[in-house]
């Protein structure tokens, strides 16, 4: 028995003179959600989303002809066409779901023959839903090389000639013989090892047994389809139902240029990128069935136009953000409230932590009415080891493993070394450096172990590397946050895990009427918080920027992000004027 198709229910469907292995999970009266492989794959590349998808859908899951234990056309040549796939298809819909459309899902090469299903005028009706990933339809991909061919720019002739370099194995694959005995042959071992390095995939028995006949069959899709399409393209090729497009943004086999203007084809299309190589259905199970899920659920409840969506996210991170689970410390005010809140305009599912319960509910309340589809509130401090422990613990359980980890819950603390007790001490490398260490600890683990990748962005400050006679301690500890930051983004590199420092500079927050002054009265304590709140007030950046640069630095995967412009000219002096960032440090305190 493979992985995640345990059991599934078999059938054998003859068309065209070949017989299709079906498999079916999940209860048959639900919605039909068919999943399609591509190359060189078997229906066993999605067991993992299978697995997710059956409590809630009919999944159903085909060999394509020649590939798998499905048996082979004889002759190959010309056996393989995107018609001959469409009656396959329309057998297969017809067998496990004859009184309603299909939800389509396809992969690669099945998501290049979900295109041509989900567009061909005979499977009109059939088709419900359709979910692309990393798969063109070769009408649109001819028109779109067309058109860059016949009216270069020098942009569409950089995208021409990105996507041609990226398409070696297209041409490769039209060689006779050749891959059908390097497949056979040094190559077949080997693969397994390749896929589990290059796209990090884990070794969990996939590729099947089945892996050389399925590359010797499959090079005949290239063969008896790409240069036909090329040649003539279908020119009325529009989706006659709705299509989610998930782009992974690390493909290696397609630049994600190729799906410009798909609108065109596609009205109402729904986009979604993923940080992840081109094997998403094993490496970003749980991401990709979540956005079918929401897909096919959504076209069920009949929301909206061609593509549903009445309330669909907005904004320029929508696409990288929706539907991700995001947990952010510190989410009760200022920097982390704002943050919540732009995660939450891009469509992410928001946790709000703060140890101040009621503030943790409003950012959560906000967070919901902003387009959250799912936001909570939890009270922590997240200087407690076994509190965050706890919180991990039920987080996973409750809405699974957090995607990106914002640990920003900080407190201020300013005076010189001599006046600052040890108890002082402990207290802000309590919340400010160990809350950050018990973040990626509970939370980092859970994503390394899942194996699907994530992003952790810990805030520090420009006090990281501006040293100050009045900020000894809170630099201490922000410093700590940076190194702790760029030695974890080594580590988990190889996971594809991203850690980001922020380093903000003067930001108008709350953290100057909570921030402590040591070694002063109460009554020195208190004009010293009204001078501060009264400079922030006056710089006056505001937090909604630094929030703005959490999201462009999650997407973008970068490493150390100054916000402010004296927090980008701190750095730079960091870095070239040394001596001169050390003669500011001794100026004391400018309140
Ligand atoms: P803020 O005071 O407005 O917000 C901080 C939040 O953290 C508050 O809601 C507070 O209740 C929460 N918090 C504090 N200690 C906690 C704990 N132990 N457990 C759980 N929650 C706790 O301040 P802000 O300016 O938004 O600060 C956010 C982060 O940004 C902090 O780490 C801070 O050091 C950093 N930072 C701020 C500035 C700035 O100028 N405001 C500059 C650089 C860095």
């Amino acid at each position: 028995m493979r992985a995640g198709t345990e059991g599934a229910r078999e059938r054998w469907v003859r068309t065209g003179g070949i017989e299709l292995c079906v498999q079916e999970l999940g209860d048959a009266s639900r919605p039909t959600v068919l999943l399609l492989h591509g190359y060189p794959d078997s229906k066993e590349v999605w067991s993992e989303v299978a697995e997710r998808l059956r409590d809630r859908f009919h999944v159903v899951l085909y060999d394509i002809r020649g590939c798998g234990r499905s048996t082979a056309p004889l002759p190959l040549r010309g056996g393989f066409t995107l018609e001959k796939l469409t009656d396959d298809f329309l057998a297969v819909a017809e067998a496990v779901s004859p009184d309603a459309p299909v939800h389509l899902v396809g992969h690669d090469w099945g998501s290049v023959q979900g295109w041509e299903f989900a567009t061909a005028r005979r499977t009109e009706g059939r088709v419900a839903s359709f979910t692309s990933i990393s798969g063109p339809s070769l009408d649109h991909l001819a028109l779109w090389l067309r058109r860059r061919a016949t009216r270069p720019t020098p942009r569409r002739v950089a995208q021409l000639l990105s996507q041609s370099a990226r398409s070696w194995y297209v041409y490769a694959l039209h060689t006779p013989v050749l891959p059908e005995a390097l497949m056979r042959g040094p190559l077949l071992k080997r693969w397994p090892k390749i896929l589990a390095r290059l796209e990090k995939l884990p070794s969990d028995g996939y590729p099947t047994e089945s892996l050389a006949t399925d590359a010797a069959h499959g090079a005949w899709l290239y063969r008896d389809n790409i240069r036909a399409r090329m040649r003539r393209p279908r020119t009325d090729a529009y989706a006659h139902a709705p299509v989610q497009l998930i782009t992974p943004t690390g493909d290696v086999f397609l630049s994600d240029r190729l799906y410009d203007g798909l609108e065109e084809w596609a009205p109402g299309l729904v986009r979604h990128t993923l940080a992840a190589k081109h094997w998403v259905p094993r490496s970003r199970p749980d991401q990709v069935s979540a956005w079918i899920a929401e897909f096919v659920a959504e076209r069920e409840r009949g929301a909206g136009g061609p593509a549903g969506r009445a309330s669909a996210p907005a904004g320029p991170y929508a696409q990288a953000f929706g539907g991700r689970l995001v947990l952010v410390t510190g989410a009760a005010s200022g920097i982390g409230r704002a943050t919540a809140f732009a995660f939450a305009e891009a469509g992410a599912r928001v946790i709000a932590v703060d140890r101040d319960p009621e503030g943790a509910v409003r950012t959560a309340e906000m967070a919901r009415l902003l387009g959250a589809p799912e936001a909570a509130a939890e009270t922590v401090d997240v200087s407690d080891e076994a509190a965050m422990e706890k919180l991990a613990a039920k987080v996973a359980a409750e809405h699974g493993v957090v995607d990106i980890l914002v640990n920003n819950a900080g407190i201020g603390l300013a005076g010189a070394f001599l006046d600052t007790s040890a108890e002082e001490w402990r207290k802000i490398l309590d919340v400010n450096l160990w809350g950050v260490v018990h973040g990626c600890r509970v939370f980092g683990r859970q994503m390394a172990e899942r194996g699907q990748g994530g992003h952790i962005v810990n805030t520090a400050s420009a006090a990281a590397f501006q040293p100050s006679r009045f900020l000894t301690a809170y630099s201490t500890s922000k410093a700590a946050v940076l190194m702790l930051s760029e030695c974890l983004r080594a580590e988990l590199a190889g996971k594809g895990i991203g850690v980001t420092a922020i380093c903000p500079g003067i930001v108008n927050t709350g953290i100057t009427a909570t921030a402590r002054f040591t070694g002063v009265s109460e009554d020195e304590q208190r004009q010293l918080r009204k001078k501060a709140v009264r400079l922030y007030g006056r710089r006056n950046y505001p937090p909604e920027k630094v929030a703005e640069a959490v999201l462009r630095a999650v997407h973008r995967d970068q490493a150390v992000v100054p916000v402010t412009p004296e927090a980008h000219g701190l750095r730079l002096m960091s870095r070239f004027t040394p001596r001169l960032l050390r003669a500011l440090a001794r100026i004391d305190l400018p309140l």
